[in-house]
């Protein structure tokens, strides 16, 4: 099999890239590229029931878009417009040219379908092996893919992208750890594709067969697919000796391989000549400015099968100003501080259940595993963290716990104001999760 990951990158000591002209284009050629590459998501919209309806409904005359920019015109598309459109109002194709199908894990609900055509899951694997060579993957690694296969994108999303850069894929899918660690072993895994609460689930096990993770060949980590912490990252890394990059997609977007991190680890590089990213605020829907939080809105430019247009992925993100030190043209987001959805009101402050993560992970005497749960009491609101404790550095003097806890409710305190209730408990007393984590339970709603 050909080598196309940029050959040359090594002979005059720059840094390999899969599509280097795609992925160092000038900004101005770039959206040029997008405004070429709207036109033609468009034409495919108006073949979709959903998009003919809802642009003629807006009185829009798409022929009259002159820039990318002009795309502020049209509405926003929600999940529930997704949902409402089950099974196939937004297929811009007939059946016969749609290869395979997806759905998302209904994170917030009822699950939503996704199209592909043959040239859709060509272009996706090509997507997903740009982000692997920014990683620094090359050909020579053996691809361990611990997320889910099937109906989530995550599996398949990053499987094909793998084989397309010519890595070995073991596609193990998730769970059954037991034999993970086996394959890892066996074959000298060098990546791993995993959630972040699995990851550090999974080292635990490697460490309770009485071997260091960080004696195994794995050397790098792909962790998406839920919300997470720097601190969980720095947490993964050093527990398994290795360098994690954080890796963003969604369903609606085709999966994994919207946005990922290169070798220098500062934000997620999105593909722009795929993806048009804007950020609004999530409450007016107005535009913000680079560098600015809000929530994340993009619209898929090369899409046969299904084109989704200003999809509101409730995500909130900012753009990083600047250019990357890596040569990459494509803008970066910040790491996701979570959803709009998942936000937490307590006591009437907001908070994030992954800045709640920040404060735990950074201490060291925490663990792996931990879970909030919610609750209200004569109309005040309840907090209780359960906390696992980290094996290694508990001795179990009570007095020791005592001051662990209070210490945490200190700081998680100065975050959420109402003083939460922690619990600590033995490693291992939370159940693990091999997919997206359910870190809240919020018996408030019920
Ligand atoms: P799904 O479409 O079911 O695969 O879920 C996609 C959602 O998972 C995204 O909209 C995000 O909320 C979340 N997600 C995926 N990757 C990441 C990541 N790297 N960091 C935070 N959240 C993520
Ligand atoms: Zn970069």
């Amino acid at each position: 099999m050909v080598d196309r990951a940029d050959t040359c990158a090594k002979k005059d000591g720059r840094k390999a890239m899969w599509n280097r002209e795609l992925e160092t284009l000038d900004r101005s050629s770039l959206e040029k590229l997008q405004m070429k590459k709207l036109e033609k998501t468009l034409e495919s919209a108006l073949r979709t029931r959903y998009y003919s309806r809802v642009f003629s409904d807006h009185g829009i005359d798409v022929a009259r878009f002159r820039s990318i920019k002009d795309i502020a015109a049209l509405p926003f598309t929600a999940k529930d417009d997704l949902r409402l459109s089950y099974p196939d109002g937004m297929c811009a194709v007939p059946r016969a040219e749609v290869v395979r199908m997806h759905a998302s894990s209904g994170t917030t609900g009822k699950s939503t379908v996704i199209f592909y055509t043959m040239k859709d899951i060509n272009d996706w694997a090509e997507l997903v092996a740009r982000c692997m060579v920014a990683s620094g993957a090359t050909r020579e690694d053996v691809f361990q893919n611990m997320m889910g296969y099937g109906l989530f994108t995550g599996g398949l999303g990053l499987h094909y992208g793998a084989e397309r850069l010519g890595c070995m894929v073991i596609p193990s899918a998730a769970g059954n750890t037991l034999r993970q660690i086996q394959l890892m072993k066996d074959f000298g895994t060098t990546i791993i594709h995993i959630t972040p609460s699995y990851a550090l689930h999974l080292g635990d096990e490697v460490s309770a067969q009485g071997v260091d993770p960080r004696e195994l060949a794995v050397r790098k980590a792909y962790l998406g697919a839920e919300p997470y912490s720097e601190a969980t990252r720095d947490k993964i890394e050093n527990q398994w000796g290795l360098d994690a990059y954080n890796s963003y997609g969604l369903s609606e977007m085709n999966g994994p391989g919207v946005a990922f991190e290169c070798i220098e680890k500062r934000g997620m590089h999105v593909w722009e000549d795929y993806y048009y990213i804007e950020i609004i605020d999530p409450v007016s829907g107005r535009p913000l400015p680079d560098g600015d939080e809000g929530e994340l809105v993009i619209t898929h430019l090369n899409r046969e099968a299904m084109p989704v247009i200003r999809y509101r992925t409730r995500d909130l993100t900012a753009v990083i100003p600047g250019p990357c030190p890596c040569g990459r043209s494509h803008r970066r987001i910040e790491r996701i501080k979570g959803r709009t959805d998942d936000m937490l009101i307590i006591g009437g402050v907001n908070v994030f259940p992954s800045q709640i993560e920040t404060v735990l992970m950074k201490v060291p005497e925490v663990g792996n595993n931990y879970q909030i749960v919610l609750d209200r009491r004569e109309n005040l609101d309840r907090i209780h963290i359960k906390v696992e404790l980290y094996s290694k550095m508990f001795r179990g003097d009570l007095k020791e716990l005592d001051n662990l806890k209070s210490r945490l409710a200190r700081e998680l305190q100065a975050l959420i104001v109402v003083t939460p209730r922690i619990e600590l408990l033995e490693p291992g007393s939370l159940e693990p999760s091999t997919g997206k984590a359910v870190r809240v339970i919020d018996s408030r709603k019920i």
